[in-house]
């Protein structure tokens, strides 16, 4: 068939089998935030474009190249929003959370938009679970985030997630690392991408994010090594507790993130089953984020996971068995079939019928079809009598069965 109008590049219809998987596992998502204590927050679609070139960071892969990013008829520039962290930030300071308690515990679950190439994993508009918590400068409040994703996974049975971890330090220990990282990629320089090239000038951290250059860099300096004593011990807690916990995860050096407000740890879920786009997911620590936007100076701490990746990973259940199809011969017998249908559903029963006018035999079909526990024919001999016959799919048995909506609920559920 030639469609006229096609779905936009990058863009996608998620049709029922799979939507069913997506709406449980957002019923999973919401079951664990709820035992973690994180309440959900519903931001909009799309913000001040100024906003993520404060927050996200100007010389990142995401407001350089990937923003959705119009002109309103007033003349605004507004972005749709490519990552959650910074809305939350703007609506708890808005909203002023920080009255509410100490600690500010939200979770979300939106609609990304990012410009990017697509390809398997990787889309323009996308889903992503995230949570940020608000307040704490523990090690335990990562720990803690790390442990729901964990938990979550578990629930959903996604299993071998690794954890892949390292600390990028905050802004006082990143001055000495950024040199000893320059000093170091400067002879490293005529091998590397136009990219990374570019970013030893703006942002050289990014470089070992490379996915190119990653294995020329592989004895680059380590921000570990230049962590101050408060990130160290920051650093070493959290890596002890995650051993407690048994969550698998491996240090990884060269994991920096792309996101310039990150500071102390940083993390991503990694799975080996999704192919090239490996990281269902990622997060860190970000100190300092509250305070450039003009809140008083708060920690926090968070993640986002794709929902697209995650939904991948899940195994898909069999349809549950329609417990009941009423086939139907004549006008009169659809009609009441029709009304007995309705009274089921309004008694929770899950009914199907054909109402296109098909053949005896052709409603048997579609009723094997769509795997039905049961068959109940209805035709004008058995509206007269208030009994239709009732056939079990599985044995073949027939029986006659008395009209009556709560005889057949009994009978059949
Ligand atoms: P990647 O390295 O795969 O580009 P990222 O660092 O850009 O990931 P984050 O911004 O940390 O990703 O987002 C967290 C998660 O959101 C990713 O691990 C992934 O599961 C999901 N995600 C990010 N971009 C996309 C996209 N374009 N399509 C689908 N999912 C995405
Ligand atoms: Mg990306």
């Amino acid at each position: 068939m030639d469609v006229k109008v096609k779905k936009i590049r990058g863009t996608r219809d998620i049709l029922p089998e799979e939507a069913s998987l997506w709406s449980e596992v957002e019923g999973k998502i919401r079951e664990v935030c709820r035992v973690y204590g994180f309440g959900e927050i519903r931001v909009p679609t799309f913000e001040e474009t100024s906003l993520f070139i404060k927050t996200t960071g100007e010389t990142t892969d995401i407001v350089e190249k990937q923003m959705y990013t119009f002109e309103d008829k007033g003349g605004r520039s507004l972005t749709l929003k490519p990552e959650g962290t910074p809305s939350v930030v703007r609506a708890y300071l808005e909203n002023a959370l920080f009255q509410r308690g100490k600690k500010t515990k939200l979770f979300y679950i939106e609609r990304m938009f990012r410009q990017e190439r697509p390809q398997k994993g990787r889309y323009r508009e996308f889903t992503q679970f995230g949570v940020e918590l608000i307040g704490s400068k523990s090690p335990l409040s990562d720990a803690e985030i790390i442990s729901l994703a964990f938990t979550l996974f578990e629930k959903i049975g996604v299993k071998d997630i690794t954890l892949r971890i390292n600390s990028i330090g905050c802004f006082r220990c990143r001055g000495p690392f950024r040199d000893a990282l320059k000093e170091y990629l400067k002879s490293k320089l005529p091998e590397l991408c136009p990219d990374c090239k570019r970013r030893f000038e703006r942002n050289p951290l990014r470089v070992l994010d490379c996915k190119e250059d990653k294995e020329k860099l592989k004895d680059a300096p380590r921000s570990t090594d230049y962590l101050c004593d408060n990130c160290k011990k920051h650093w070493k807690r959290l890596i002890s507790v995650l051993e407690k916990l048994k969550i698998p995860f491996l240090v990884d050096h060269m994991l920096v993130r792309g996101l310039d407000y990150y500071t102390g740890p940083v993390f991503e879920f990694v799975s080996g089953k999704l192919g090239a786009q490996d990281a269902v997911g990622g997060g860190g620590r970000y100190d300092e984020l509250i305070e450039s936007m003009g809140g008083e100076p708060t920690p926090a701490t968070g993640f986002a996971i794709g929902l697209d990746r995650l939904v991948m990973l899940v195994e898909k259940k069999k349809e549950e068995r329609i417990p009941l199809w009423i086939v139907n011969i004549g006008e009169e017998a659809e009609e009441a079939g029709f009304l007995l249908m309705e009274k089921l559903r309004r008694m929770g029963v899950r009914v199907e019928m054909d109402l296109t006018g098909r053949s005896l035999k052709a409603q048997f079909r579609e009723a094997d079809k769509r795997n039905a526990k049961y068959v109940l024919v209805i035709g004008e001999d058995e509206i007269r009598k208030n009994k239709g016959k009732l056939k079990d799919m599985e044995t073949g048995k027939e029986e006659e069965i008395e009209l009556d909506e709560e005889k057949i609920k009994e009978r059949v559920c």
